[in-house]
């Protein structure tokens, strides 16, 4: 029998909702990955991630793999044994990057702030001075287990100053908030399909500065990965009509990737970032008037990832359930040390639009009233509408 999936509206943590013009064009006819046209379709995708990127960069690639996978190739291409990273980590993905570091046999330096919290660079410049001989710094630039931003310009030029090579994480960045890979300066750069491009799962925008390639080219060992190792990739990615086989792309999901690229240059970076930025006050405004806080500092906060906190006394999974069965409506659960403290309500690419605000709303407003949460019956829409209204 065919599967058939619920129709959901995805307001968590990723996927977000999938445009209907990126789902048309995943279905279009499967060519072989080496046929011309889709060697002019590798091109195209490239110039435009080069857009959503912000750089230069001649290696600049979507990854066939998920999100984990682009966050694995820069350490391991970056990394070797027993080289030092400073790596920063103020919620899961940043502890993640331990793991990746510990795994290559080099040592990672941890600079730990509170979840929640942003990246300190007080804490990153002592960092580095106590580890002169640290070869890159690691950071998450929107960390999706808390919804904080951090100051990846100030990061990078603090990491640049003192001859340390970037990696920066921005899975739920791109597309969302400012991500400008040339003017901070980042050496390797990855992200994700699934989040703020509101494409299918399963591919990693990646970007490495001509820096970080010529580190790459000049390793003392092999990668230690077949797969992921960038010397045999760009061969693939990068030669024009010239392309070897490597691996067979996902070409149905490149075209996915191509049309939500397209659809992200039709609105253009700045707009795509206000509409977040927008549709997070419109949330945030209903949010407060049911008493429901986010955990973040307004000036660390993501736009496109509210971490709410939520009330004494509340059956956060009933309400999640309740959300998925009566609204079709799935909202995130909280991760790791925030598990069971926070609802995670993702405002990503497609997702990020009026309507699913108003819907989330009044779908938390019943929630809440069901769990006998004293409420005024509208006011959340009201204040929603009031930021609307406004323009
Ligand atoms: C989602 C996410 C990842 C992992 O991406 P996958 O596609 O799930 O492998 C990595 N880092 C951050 C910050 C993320 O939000």
């Amino acid at each position: 029998m065919s599967f058939h999936p619920p129709q959901r509206t995805l307001m968590g943590p990723g996927p977000s909702d999938i445009n209907p013009r990126v789902s048309q064009a995943l279905a279009r006819p499967t060519i072989g990955h080496l046929d011309p046209a889709f060697i002019g379709l590798m091109d195209e995708t490239k110039t435009l991630l080069q857009y959503a990127f912000r750089t230069k960069n001649e290696l600049t690639l979507p990854l066939s793999a998920p999100g984990s996978a682009g966050m694995e190739a820069c350490f391991v291409n970056l990394i070797e044994p027993k080289d030092t990273v400073i790596v920063c980590a103020n919620g899961v993905f940043g502890l993640r990057m331990k793991e990746n570091v510990e795994r290559i046999g080099a040592t990672a330096v941890m600079v730990h702030d509170d979840w929640g919290n942003s990246i300190s660079l007080e804490k990153v410049s002592d960092a580095i001075k106590q580890h002169p001989d640290a070869k890159a710094l690691a950071l998450v630039h929107a960390e999706t287990s808390t919804g904080v931003k951090s100051d990846v310009a100030g990061l990078c030029s603090l990491a640049k100053e003192n001859g340390l090579l970037t990696i920066v994480d921005t899975v739920t960045g791109l597309g969302g908030i400012e991500v400008s890979v040339d003017e901070w300066g980042a050496d390797a750069v990855y992200s994700g399909t699934q989040k703020c491009l509101s494409c299918v799962p399963g591919i990693s925008p990646l970007t490495f500065s001509p820096q970080a390639q010529e580190v790459i080219s000049n390793r003392k060992t092999p990668v230690q990965s077949w797969f992921l190792d960038m010397n045999l990739i760009m061969g693939y990615w990068g030669q024009g009509t010239q392309r070897s086989y490597h691996h067979t792309a996902p070409v149905n999901a490149i075209y996915a990737l191509h049309e939500s690229l397209t659809i992200l240059k039709e609105e253009g970076l700045e707009n795509s970032w206000a509409r977040h930025q927008h549709n997070h006050n419109a949330l945030r405004a209903g949010l407060q008037s049911m008493g429901l806080n986010l955990v973040v500092d307004e000036q660390d906060r993501l736009p496109q990832l509210n971490a709410v906190a939520i009330p004494q006394g509340i059956d956060e999974a009933a309400l999640r359930k309740q959300l998925l069965n009566d609204y079709h409506l799935e909202i995130g659960a909280g991760l790791g040390e925030l598990a069971g403290k926070v609802w995670r309500i993702g405002l990503m690419g497609y997702s990020s639009r009026p309507e699913n605000v108003r819907l989330c709303l009044s779908a938390l407003e019943a929630g809440l009233l069901a769990q006998n949460v004293k409420l005024d019956t509208g006011e959340a829409i009201k204040a929603a509408n009031g930021v609307y209204n406004q323009g």
